[in-house]
Protein backbone atom coordinates (compact mmCIF):
# COMPACT_ATOMS: atom_id res chain seq x y z
CA UNK A 1 0.00 0.00 0.00
CA UNK A 2 1.32 3.46 -1.54
CA UNK A 3 1.32 6.50 1.01
CA UNK A 4 1.62 10.22 -0.18
CA UNK A 5 2.91 13.24 2.17
CA UNK A 6 1.33 16.04 1.04
CA UNK A 7 1.17 19.56 0.93
CA UNK A 8 4.49 19.94 3.28
CA UNK A 9 7.78 22.03 2.64
CA UNK A 10 11.46 19.97 3.02
CA UNK A 11 14.61 21.84 2.86
CA UNK A 12 16.22 22.12 -0.47
CA UNK A 13 19.11 19.93 -1.39
CA UNK A 14 21.29 23.12 -0.66
CA UNK A 15 20.12 23.39 2.41
CA UNK A 16 19.20 27.46 1.30
CA UNK A 17 15.66 27.04 0.43
CA UNK A 18 12.07 25.29 1.93
CA UNK A 19 10.23 23.61 -1.56
CA UNK A 20 6.65 22.29 -1.44
CA UNK A 21 7.24 18.17 -2.24
CA UNK A 22 5.04 15.42 -1.48
CA UNK A 23 6.74 12.40 -0.42
CA UNK A 24 5.46 8.92 -1.70
CA UNK A 25 6.15 6.34 0.27
CA UNK A 26 5.76 2.21 -1.14
CA UNK A 27 5.76 0.01 1.79
CA UNK A 28 8.88 1.31 4.35
CA UNK A 29 10.87 3.48 1.81
CA UNK A 30 10.74 6.75 -0.41
CA UNK A 31 9.87 6.50 -3.57
CA UNK A 32 9.46 9.53 -5.02
CA UNK A 33 9.61 13.34 -4.10
CA UNK A 34 8.24 16.27 -5.70
CA UNK A 35 4.82 17.74 -6.92
CA UNK A 36 2.32 16.09 -9.44
CA UNK A 37 3.61 12.81 -8.41
CA UNK A 38 1.95 9.36 -10.43
CA UNK A 39 0.02 7.93 -7.84
CA UNK A 40 -1.65 4.03 -8.22
CA UNK A 41 -5.34 4.71 -7.28
CA UNK A 42 -5.14 3.28 -3.83
CA UNK A 43 -2.66 5.26 -2.59
CA UNK A 44 -3.74 6.52 1.41
CA UNK A 45 -2.90 10.66 2.02
CA UNK A 46 -1.40 11.99 4.88
CA UNK A 47 -1.64 15.69 4.64
CA UNK A 48 1.15 17.86 6.43
CA UNK A 49 0.29 21.25 5.46
CA UNK A 50 1.39 23.79 6.90
CA UNK A 51 4.66 21.67 8.11
CA UNK A 52 8.01 21.24 7.56
CA UNK A 53 9.10 17.50 6.54
CA UNK A 54 12.54 16.32 7.51
CA UNK A 55 14.39 13.22 7.88
CA UNK A 56 14.36 11.65 11.51
CA UNK A 57 17.14 12.34 13.50
CA UNK A 58 19.81 9.97 14.29
CA UNK A 59 21.05 9.98 17.47
CA UNK A 60 24.36 7.99 17.48
CA UNK A 61 25.10 7.32 21.36
CA UNK A 62 23.02 7.11 24.16
CA UNK A 63 22.07 4.61 26.75
CA UNK A 64 18.74 2.91 27.70
CA UNK A 65 19.36 2.07 31.32
CA UNK A 66 19.86 6.15 32.17
CA UNK A 67 16.32 6.74 31.90
CA UNK A 68 14.80 5.94 34.97
CA UNK A 69 16.89 8.43 36.95
CA UNK A 70 17.02 11.26 35.01
CA UNK A 71 17.98 14.27 36.86
CA UNK A 72 19.06 12.57 39.82
CA UNK A 73 23.13 13.48 39.22
CA UNK A 74 24.17 17.31 39.97
CA UNK A 75 27.65 18.36 39.34
CA UNK A 76 28.67 15.03 38.74
CA UNK A 77 32.17 14.31 36.59
CA UNK A 78 32.07 11.72 34.55
CA UNK A 79 33.83 9.30 37.13
CA UNK A 80 31.29 10.12 39.84
CA UNK A 81 28.64 8.85 37.13
CA UNK A 82 30.61 5.51 37.17
CA UNK A 83 31.11 5.69 40.86
CA UNK A 84 26.97 5.68 41.18
CA UNK A 85 26.57 2.91 38.66
CA UNK A 86 26.00 0.26 41.05
CA UNK A 87 23.23 2.59 43.06
CA UNK A 88 22.03 3.38 39.50
CA UNK A 89 21.88 -0.17 37.85
CA UNK A 90 21.58 -2.46 40.94
CA UNK A 91 18.50 -4.56 41.42
CA UNK A 92 16.66 -4.55 38.30
CA UNK A 93 14.55 -6.81 36.64
CA UNK A 94 13.53 -7.20 33.18
CA UNK A 95 10.37 -5.19 33.25
CA UNK A 96 12.72 -2.23 34.93
CA UNK A 97 14.80 -2.69 31.67
CA UNK A 98 11.82 -2.31 29.55
CA UNK A 99 10.42 1.15 30.81
CA UNK A 100 13.58 2.64 31.11
CA UNK A 101 14.21 1.81 27.40
CA UNK A 102 10.52 2.47 26.61
CA UNK A 103 10.18 5.93 28.34
CA UNK A 104 13.34 6.96 26.47
CA UNK A 105 12.20 5.86 23.10
CA UNK A 106 9.11 7.80 23.61
CA UNK A 107 11.26 10.86 24.49
CA UNK A 108 13.45 10.30 21.33
CA UNK A 109 9.95 10.50 19.23
CA UNK A 110 8.70 13.41 20.69
CA UNK A 111 11.76 14.94 19.77
CA UNK A 112 11.77 13.92 15.85
CA UNK A 113 14.67 11.24 16.67
CA UNK A 114 13.45 8.33 14.72
CA UNK A 115 16.98 6.00 15.32
CA UNK A 116 19.29 5.05 18.12
CA UNK A 117 22.63 3.67 18.52
CA UNK A 118 22.03 2.50 21.97
CA UNK A 119 24.68 0.99 24.50
CA UNK A 120 22.46 -0.53 27.21
CA UNK A 121 23.93 -1.72 30.98
CA UNK A 122 23.10 -3.47 33.44
CA UNK A 123 24.94 -4.52 36.56
CA UNK A 124 26.59 -6.32 36.68
CA UNK A 125 27.22 -7.53 33.58
CA UNK A 126 23.56 -7.57 30.98
CA UNK A 127 21.61 -10.76 30.60
CA UNK A 128 19.79 -12.46 27.76
CA UNK A 129 16.41 -11.74 29.37
CA UNK A 130 17.28 -7.96 30.19
CA UNK A 131 18.91 -7.23 26.50
CA UNK A 132 15.15 -9.31 25.64
CA UNK A 133 13.47 -6.54 27.33
CA UNK A 134 15.13 -3.24 25.70
CA UNK A 135 14.30 -4.89 22.02
CA UNK A 136 10.84 -5.57 22.50
CA UNK A 137 10.76 -1.66 23.88
CA UNK A 138 12.33 -0.66 21.38
CA UNK A 139 10.21 -2.63 18.89
CA UNK A 140 6.81 -1.85 20.81
CA UNK A 141 7.77 2.33 20.59
CA UNK A 142 8.74 1.91 17.02
CA UNK A 143 11.69 3.43 17.09
CA UNK A 144 14.98 2.32 15.01
CA UNK A 145 17.82 0.92 17.19
CA UNK A 146 21.07 -0.58 17.03
CA UNK A 147 21.18 -1.87 20.50
CA UNK A 148 24.66 -2.79 21.75
CA UNK A 149 24.54 -4.31 25.56
CA UNK A 150 27.64 -2.32 27.29
CA UNK A 151 30.07 -4.91 28.70
CA UNK A 152 32.95 -4.99 30.99
CA UNK A 153 35.09 -7.71 32.97
CA UNK A 154 37.02 -4.99 35.04
CA UNK A 155 35.30 -3.40 38.16
CA UNK A 156 35.80 0.45 37.49
CA UNK A 157 37.24 1.37 41.02
CA UNK A 158 40.40 -0.91 39.70
CA UNK A 159 40.67 1.42 36.42
CA UNK A 160 41.53 4.61 38.62
CA UNK A 161 44.96 5.08 39.05
CA UNK A 162 46.22 5.30 42.16
CA UNK A 163 42.60 4.62 43.83
CA UNK A 164 42.91 1.79 45.63
CA UNK A 165 45.63 2.79 47.66
CA UNK A 166 43.76 6.09 49.25
CA UNK A 167 40.92 3.83 50.36
CA UNK A 168 40.68 3.10 54.55
CA UNK A 169 40.27 -0.87 54.71
CA UNK A 170 36.37 -0.05 55.62
CA UNK A 171 36.08 1.07 52.31
CA UNK A 172 38.66 -0.83 50.65
CA UNK A 173 37.04 -4.11 51.79
CA UNK A 174 33.72 -3.47 50.20
CA UNK A 175 35.03 -2.70 47.00
CA UNK A 176 37.89 -5.43 46.88
CA UNK A 177 34.73 -7.81 47.21
CA UNK A 178 33.28 -6.66 44.29
CA UNK A 179 33.54 -9.01 41.51
CA UNK A 180 33.79 -8.39 37.44
CA UNK A 181 31.92 -10.21 35.07
CA UNK A 182 33.56 -13.34 33.83
CA UNK A 183 35.23 -12.60 30.46
CA UNK A 184 33.91 -15.48 28.18
CA UNK A 185 30.36 -15.19 30.05
CA UNK A 186 29.90 -11.75 28.76
CA UNK A 187 31.51 -12.77 25.12
CA UNK A 188 29.30 -15.12 25.42
CA UNK A 189 26.00 -13.49 26.12
CA UNK A 190 27.37 -10.03 23.10
CA UNK A 191 27.68 -13.53 21.17
CA UNK A 192 23.93 -14.62 21.69
CA UNK A 193 23.33 -11.36 21.59
CA UNK A 194 23.64 -11.13 17.90
CA UNK A 195 22.40 -14.06 16.97
CA UNK A 196 18.95 -13.71 18.60
CA UNK A 197 18.08 -10.08 17.47
CA UNK A 198 19.97 -9.15 14.94
CA UNK A 199 17.51 -7.73 12.46
CA UNK A 200 14.27 -8.38 14.40
CA UNK A 201 11.16 -5.82 14.24
CA UNK A 202 11.23 -6.07 10.71
CA UNK A 203 14.64 -5.18 9.95
CA UNK A 204 14.50 -2.01 12.38
CA UNK A 205 16.40 -3.60 15.10
CA UNK A 206 19.71 -4.63 14.66
CA UNK A 207 22.87 -5.50 17.16
CA UNK A 208 26.31 -4.44 18.41
CA UNK A 209 28.80 -5.37 20.33
CA UNK A 210 30.14 -2.78 22.77
CA UNK A 211 33.48 -3.30 25.28
CA UNK A 212 32.21 0.15 27.68
CA UNK A 213 35.26 1.57 28.08
CA UNK A 214 38.66 0.49 26.90
CA UNK A 215 40.00 0.87 30.41
CA UNK A 216 37.27 -1.34 31.62
CA UNK A 217 38.05 -4.48 29.90
CA UNK A 218 40.74 -6.72 30.00
CA UNK A 219 42.58 -6.79 26.36
CA UNK A 220 41.24 -10.82 26.11
CA UNK A 221 38.06 -9.74 26.56
CA UNK A 222 38.01 -6.47 24.13
CA UNK A 223 39.70 -8.66 21.50
CA UNK A 224 37.04 -11.57 21.62
CA UNK A 225 34.72 -7.92 20.87
CA UNK A 226 36.72 -7.26 18.26
CA UNK A 227 36.66 -10.52 16.59
CA UNK A 228 32.50 -11.55 17.51
CA UNK A 229 32.19 -8.14 15.44
CA UNK A 230 34.32 -8.95 12.67
CA UNK A 231 32.51 -12.62 12.29
CA UNK A 232 28.95 -11.39 12.43
CA UNK A 233 29.81 -7.78 10.69
CA UNK A 234 27.88 -5.97 13.15
CA UNK A 235 29.24 -2.46 14.71
CA UNK A 236 31.92 -2.19 17.36
CA UNK A 237 31.17 0.72 20.00
CA UNK A 238 32.67 2.04 23.29
CA UNK A 239 33.47 5.06 25.00
CA UNK A 240 36.48 6.59 23.24
CA UNK A 241 39.14 9.31 25.20
CA UNK A 242 35.57 10.52 26.77
CA UNK A 243 37.52 12.02 29.94
CA UNK A 244 41.24 13.44 31.06
CA UNK A 245 41.59 10.74 33.43
CA UNK A 246 41.02 7.80 31.01
CA UNK A 247 43.47 9.29 28.77
CA UNK A 248 45.74 9.18 31.57
CA UNK A 249 44.70 5.57 32.74
CA UNK A 250 45.81 4.61 28.89
CA UNK A 251 49.26 5.94 29.31
CA UNK A 252 49.88 3.91 33.05
CA UNK A 253 48.52 1.16 31.25
CA UNK A 254 49.51 0.91 27.96
CA UNK A 255 51.77 3.59 27.66
CA UNK A 256 50.19 5.00 24.57
CA UNK A 257 46.97 6.64 23.96
CA UNK A 258 43.88 4.37 23.59
CA UNK A 259 43.81 4.74 19.95
CA UNK A 260 47.04 3.33 19.60
CA UNK A 261 45.97 0.79 22.12
CA UNK A 262 43.15 -0.10 20.33
CA UNK A 263 45.13 -0.28 16.64
CA UNK A 264 47.08 -2.80 18.89
CA UNK A 265 44.17 -5.35 19.31
CA UNK A 266 43.47 -4.65 15.69
CA UNK A 267 40.08 -2.49 16.72
CA UNK A 268 39.52 0.52 14.52
CA UNK A 269 38.34 -0.34 11.11
CA UNK A 270 34.56 1.42 9.42
CA UNK A 271 32.60 -1.04 12.10
CA UNK A 272 34.39 0.97 14.79
CA UNK A 273 32.74 3.75 16.57
CA UNK A 274 34.10 5.93 19.42
CA UNK A 275 31.91 7.96 21.91
CA UNK A 276 33.14 11.20 22.64
CA UNK A 277 36.87 11.00 21.62
CA UNK A 278 37.21 14.22 24.02
CA UNK A 279 41.25 13.83 24.81
CA UNK A 280 42.15 12.83 21.37
CA UNK A 281 45.13 13.73 20.28
CA UNK A 282 45.66 14.91 16.43
CA UNK A 283 47.62 11.44 15.60
CA UNK A 284 44.50 9.84 16.68
CA UNK A 285 42.00 11.50 14.45
CA UNK A 286 44.15 10.93 12.06
CA UNK A 287 44.52 6.83 12.85
CA UNK A 288 41.11 7.00 13.19
CA UNK A 289 40.36 8.61 9.93
CA UNK A 290 42.73 6.72 8.05
CA UNK A 291 40.81 3.38 9.32
CA UNK A 292 37.68 4.65 8.34
CA UNK A 293 36.46 4.69 11.86
CA UNK A 294 33.69 6.69 13.06
CA UNK A 295 32.95 8.97 16.51
CA UNK A 296 29.56 9.48 18.12
CA UNK A 297 30.01 13.47 19.48
CA UNK A 298 28.01 14.00 22.51
CA UNK A 299 29.09 18.30 22.82
CA UNK A 300 25.57 18.58 25.83
CA UNK A 301 27.05 15.57 27.82
CA UNK A 302 30.85 16.37 27.49
CA UNK A 303 29.59 19.75 28.71
CA UNK A 304 27.47 18.59 31.82
CA UNK A 305 30.53 16.22 32.74
CA UNK A 306 32.95 18.20 32.29
CA UNK A 307 35.14 15.77 30.09
CA UNK A 308 35.68 19.02 27.47
CA UNK A 309 35.36 20.14 24.17
CA UNK A 310 35.92 17.26 21.79
CA UNK A 311 37.96 18.38 18.61
CA UNK A 312 35.17 18.22 16.22
CA UNK A 313 35.90 20.74 14.05
CA UNK A 314 39.35 18.97 13.73
CA UNK A 315 37.56 15.37 12.91
CA UNK A 316 35.43 16.53 10.43
CA UNK A 317 38.59 18.18 8.60
CA UNK A 318 40.21 14.93 8.38
CA UNK A 319 37.62 13.44 6.80
CA UNK A 320 36.29 11.57 9.57
CA UNK A 321 32.88 10.25 10.10
CA UNK A 322 30.99 12.14 12.85
CA UNK A 323 27.84 11.75 14.08
CA UNK A 324 25.95 13.23 16.84
CA UNK A 325 24.35 11.70 19.90
CA UNK A 326 22.82 13.13 22.93
CA UNK A 327 24.33 10.43 25.33
CA UNK A 328 22.34 9.19 28.18
CA UNK A 329 19.37 10.62 30.32
CA UNK A 330 22.21 11.08 33.08
CA UNK A 331 24.75 12.82 31.88
CA UNK A 332 22.88 15.51 29.04
CA UNK A 333 20.10 15.10 30.94
CA UNK A 334 17.62 14.68 27.74
CA UNK A 335 17.60 12.90 24.75
CA UNK A 336 16.95 16.12 22.44
CA UNK A 337 18.88 16.08 19.42
CA UNK A 338 18.02 19.64 18.77
CA UNK A 339 19.44 20.66 21.88
CA UNK A 340 22.78 18.78 21.33
CA UNK A 341 22.56 19.98 17.23
CA UNK A 342 23.34 23.38 19.27
CA UNK A 343 26.43 22.59 20.94
CA UNK A 344 28.82 21.32 17.97
CA UNK A 345 31.40 23.44 18.09
CA UNK A 346 35.05 24.12 19.65
CA UNK A 347 36.13 28.29 20.82
CA UNK A 348 36.34 30.20 18.15
CA UNK A 349 36.42 27.24 15.50
CA UNK A 350 32.96 27.18 14.48
CA UNK A 351 31.24 24.20 12.78
CA UNK A 352 28.14 26.23 11.53
CA UNK A 353 24.69 25.12 11.32
CA UNK A 354 24.94 22.85 8.20
CA UNK A 355 27.77 20.79 9.42
CA UNK A 356 25.92 20.72 12.37
CA UNK A 357 22.46 19.83 10.73
CA UNK A 358 24.43 17.01 8.52
CA UNK A 359 25.83 15.36 11.74
CA UNK A 360 22.51 14.92 13.09
CA UNK A 361 21.32 13.49 10.00
CA UNK A 362 23.31 11.95 7.66
CA UNK A 363 26.55 11.64 9.99
CA UNK A 364 24.69 10.16 12.48
CA UNK A 365 23.21 7.61 9.71
CA UNK A 366 26.99 6.59 9.00
CA UNK A 367 27.48 6.04 12.54
CA UNK A 368 24.39 3.22 12.49
CA UNK A 369 25.99 1.48 9.92
CA UNK A 370 22.96 3.09 7.51
CA UNK A 371 24.17 5.83 5.33
CA UNK A 372 22.34 4.87 2.22
CA UNK A 373 18.94 4.26 4.50
CA UNK A 374 18.55 6.98 7.09
CA UNK A 375 19.35 10.87 7.41
CA UNK A 376 17.91 12.42 4.24
CA UNK A 377 14.12 12.63 2.02
CA UNK A 378 14.94 10.98 -1.42
CA UNK A 379 13.74 7.85 -3.55
CA UNK A 380 15.31 4.92 -2.01
CA UNK A 381 15.95 6.00 1.76
CA UNK A 382 13.62 4.38 4.55
CA UNK A 383 10.40 6.73 5.27
CA UNK A 384 11.37 7.95 8.51
CA UNK A 385 10.15 11.32 8.66
CA UNK A 386 9.22 14.16 11.14
CA UNK A 387 6.58 16.79 10.78
CA UNK A 388 6.99 20.09 12.54
CA UNK A 389 4.39 22.51 12.66
CA UNK A 390 6.22 25.74 10.95
CA UNK A 391 3.60 28.24 12.61
CA UNK A 392 5.13 28.13 15.99
CA UNK A 393 7.00 30.78 18.50
CA UNK A 394 10.02 28.69 17.54
CA UNK A 395 10.03 29.20 13.76
CA UNK A 396 8.44 32.37 13.36
CA UNK A 397 9.54 34.78 11.83
CA UNK A 398 11.13 32.23 9.55
CA UNK A 399 14.13 34.45 8.06
CA UNK A 400 16.55 31.37 7.34
CA UNK A 401 15.16 28.06 7.67
CA UNK A 402 18.00 26.00 8.69
CA UNK A 403 19.81 27.95 11.56
CA UNK A 404 16.42 28.27 12.44
CA UNK A 405 16.33 24.48 12.68
CA UNK A 406 19.73 24.45 13.97
CA UNK A 407 19.57 27.20 16.85
CA UNK A 408 15.76 28.27 17.59
CA UNK A 409 14.02 24.95 17.09
CA UNK A 410 13.54 23.02 20.60
CA UNK A 411 11.24 19.77 19.22
CA UNK A 412 8.30 21.38 20.82
CA UNK A 413 7.02 21.67 17.34
CA UNK A 414 7.44 17.94 16.49
CA UNK A 415 3.87 16.99 15.35
CA UNK A 416 3.85 13.70 13.60
CA UNK A 417 6.58 11.01 12.88
CA UNK A 418 6.76 8.15 10.87
CA UNK A 419 9.02 4.88 11.32
CA UNK A 420 8.96 2.73 7.98
CA UNK A 421 6.32 4.40 6.40
CA UNK A 422 4.18 3.72 9.53
CA UNK A 423 2.61 6.73 12.17
CA UNK A 424 3.97 6.29 15.37
CA UNK A 425 3.53 9.81 16.69
CA UNK A 426 0.42 11.29 15.11
CA UNK A 427 -0.38 15.39 16.74
CA UNK A 428 1.55 14.69 19.82
CA UNK A 429 0.19 11.50 20.12
CA UNK A 430 2.26 8.56 20.65
CA UNK A 431 0.07 5.90 18.68
CA UNK A 432 2.19 2.82 19.46
CA UNK A 433 1.92 2.58 23.25
CA UNK A 434 0.19 4.01 26.19
CA UNK A 435 2.44 6.78 27.11
CA UNK A 436 0.60 7.96 30.36
CA UNK A 437 0.41 4.34 32.07
CA UNK A 438 4.26 4.14 31.19
CA UNK A 439 5.14 7.56 33.23
CA UNK A 440 3.37 5.96 35.92
CA UNK A 441 5.04 2.55 35.83
CA UNK A 442 8.34 3.97 35.20
CA UNK A 443 8.10 6.31 37.90
CA UNK A 444 6.86 3.36 40.49
CA UNK A 445 10.10 1.46 39.19
CA UNK A 446 12.36 4.71 40.11
CA UNK A 447 11.28 5.42 43.33
CA UNK A 448 11.20 1.54 44.07
CA UNK A 449 14.54 1.32 42.97
CA UNK A 450 16.00 4.39 44.49
CA UNK A 451 14.86 2.68 48.19
CA UNK A 452 16.19 -0.34 47.02
CA UNK A 453 19.83 0.57 46.48
CA UNK A 454 19.98 2.83 49.23
CA UNK A 455 23.43 0.90 50.62
CA UNK A 456 25.38 1.30 47.46
CA UNK A 457 24.29 5.39 47.40
CA UNK A 458 25.69 5.12 50.50
CA UNK A 459 28.87 3.23 49.87
CA UNK A 460 29.63 5.53 46.53
CA UNK A 461 28.72 8.80 48.64
CA UNK A 462 31.55 6.95 51.12
CA UNK A 463 33.87 6.66 47.96
CA UNK A 464 33.54 10.00 46.33
CA UNK A 465 36.10 12.14 48.15
CA UNK A 466 38.90 9.51 47.66
CA UNK A 467 37.75 9.15 44.23
CA UNK A 468 38.13 13.04 43.02
CA UNK A 469 41.48 13.32 44.84
CA UNK A 470 42.82 10.16 42.74
CA UNK A 471 41.01 12.17 39.79
CA UNK A 472 42.37 15.34 40.46
CA UNK A 473 45.99 14.03 40.68
CA UNK A 474 45.59 12.18 37.24
CA UNK A 475 44.01 15.41 35.50
CA UNK A 476 46.98 17.49 36.94
CA UNK A 477 49.07 15.64 34.76
CA UNK A 478 50.78 17.07 31.75
CA UNK A 479 49.12 15.36 28.57
CA UNK A 480 49.33 17.19 25.17
CA UNK A 481 46.08 18.50 24.49
CA UNK A 482 44.10 20.74 26.42
CA UNK A 483 40.32 20.25 26.11
CA UNK A 484 39.00 23.00 28.58
CA UNK A 485 37.91 20.38 31.02
CA UNK A 486 36.32 20.81 34.75
CA UNK A 487 38.97 20.26 37.00
ZN1 LIG B 1 27.88 7.01 26.69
Amino acid sequence: MALLVHGGHVLNSSYTALERADILIEADRISAVGQALALAPDTHRLDATGCLVLPGLVNAHTHAHNNLFKGLGDNWTLEDLLNYGPALNGNRTPEDHYLSAAIGAVEMLKNGCTAAYDLFMAAPAPTLEGIEAVVRAYTDVGLRAVIAPAMADLVFYQTVPGLLDLLPSDLRRPVDGLVAAPTAGVLQIAQETVRRWQGTASGRISVAVAPTIPGQCSDAFFSGCVRLARDYGVGLHTHLAESKVQAIASQHRWGKTLVGHLTDLGALDSRFVGAHGVWLTDDDIRQLADAGAAVAHNPASNLKLGCGIAPVREMVEQGLTVGLGTDGAMSSDNLNLFEAMRFPHEPARWLGAQTAWELATRGSARVLGMADALGAIAPGYKADLVFLRADSVFLRPLNHPLNALVYAETGADVDTVLVDGRIVLEHGTVLTVDESHLRAQAQAAADRLRTQNQAAWTLAEQLAPYLATACRAAVATPYPVQRYAAS
